[in-house]
């Protein structure tokens, strides 16, 4: 099969596409034939090398995949040969106490999904999730890492509910849209903040109630402008360290800030003053389980959720949706199809 092999991190340019053997199926497996595989900010690291986690070369990176299941393991219950699916960003055990209790994103036995620069990837039946007949590959590929967590985030997490108003950083990134979404199907009054005057028509298209075009230094004005001095009940930061000043100025007493992303590499720095005086929540969020997954595909197929697509390209160019990736100019998902 045809795939874009790492054998060293490296530049965009490292990636080799050339054949290689198809993965084994082991007996808890499926085998997948690729139909998109989106470009993650964790692909983006992985080939960097600045992610190390479980990484070992010869390697296929890609963990954003859709795509029809066309062989399954003996021990494979739940999918069958033509089942259409897509991932999660870990496959879990099912049997540790994490797992039991809910928490199957923490399982001390979780394995990262890869190799969805590929035309065929074997993943464990557990990172799978069965999508409809007709939904297209490239909107479910990429369902997990961004309306999952924002599944996650804004419902599980930070119980946003009916009347609240929520603050979405990175409004217009992968998890930042599909939480300004729900957040609105939730009731709650939605002000999405971006950096980026030509961002604000986006922002209003996927249903932000305010568009906040601002540097992170004057944001917060803004915000307690539009609630009165208040300030909002939650935030979602998908953006983090440099943006966590304006936004905990953002939050209201009481108020609830969700962590989902943090994109630069800084620390921050508070005063633990400031969480008490405002009897703040700080809440982290990760990843993404099977029944967020399942949701998060519900409200994509009702059209809740409507994933933005940058741009579909084919493997060949996958040096150069690196360089789209980590230059963070794409406004929505860039997807490959293998
Ligand atoms: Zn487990």
């Amino acid at each position: 099969m045809r795939a874009a092999v790492l054998h060293a991190a490296g530049s965009p340019d490292a990636f080799d596409i050339c054949e290689v053997d198809r993965p084994d199926v082991g007996p808890d497996d499926v085998l997948i034939r690729v139909g998109a595989c989106g470009v993650s900010f964790r692909d983006v690291v992985e080939r960097n090398g600045t992610y190390k986690r479980d990484v070992s070369y010869p390697l296929i990176i890609g963990l954003e995949i859709s795509g029809t299941v066309v062989e399954a393991g003996a021990l494979v219950e739940d999918l069958q040969i033509g089942d259409r699916v897509c991932t999660k960003a870990f496959s879990s055990c099912g049997r540790c106490n994490l797992c039991r209790s809910g928490r199957e994103t923490t399982c001390s036995r979780r394995r990262p999904v890869r190799g969805g620069y590929a035309e065929y990837v074997a993943l464990p039946q557990d990172a799978c999730v069965r999508t409809p007949a007709d939904m297209p590959f490239e909107v479910s590929c990429g369902l997990g890492p961004s309306a999952g967590v924002a599944v996650n985030a804004v419902r599980d997490v930070a119980h946003v509910s009916i009347g609240e108003t929520v603050l979405v950083t990175g409004a217009t990134g992968g998890v930042g849209v599909p939480a300004v979404q729900i957040a609105r199907a939730m009731g709650a009054r939605v002000i999405a903040v971006t950096r980026s005057e030509d961002k604000r028509d986006m922002l209003s298209a996927i249903g932000a109630h305010e568009a906040v075009v601002a540097e992170p230094d004057a944001f917060a004005r803004e915000v307690r402008a539009l609630t009165d001095g208040r300030g909002v009940d939650v935030v979602i930061d998908t953006v983090g360290s440099r943006v966590f000043d304006a936004a905990f100025d953002s939050l209201a007493v009481h108020g609830r800030y969700a962590m989902v992303g943090q994109l630069y590499g800084e620390n921050i720095a508070i005063n633990p003053a400031r969480i008490f005086f405002k009897r703040a929540q700080i809440l982290g969020v990760g990843s993404v389980s099977r029944v967020q997954l399942e949701d998060a595909i519900a409200l994509t197929a009702s059209g809740v959720v409507q994933p933005q697509i940058a741009r579909i390209m084919p493997l060949e160019e996958v040096a150069e949706a690196h360089r789209l990736v980590e230059g963070g100019a794409a406004a929505g998902r860039i997807i490959l199809k293998p």
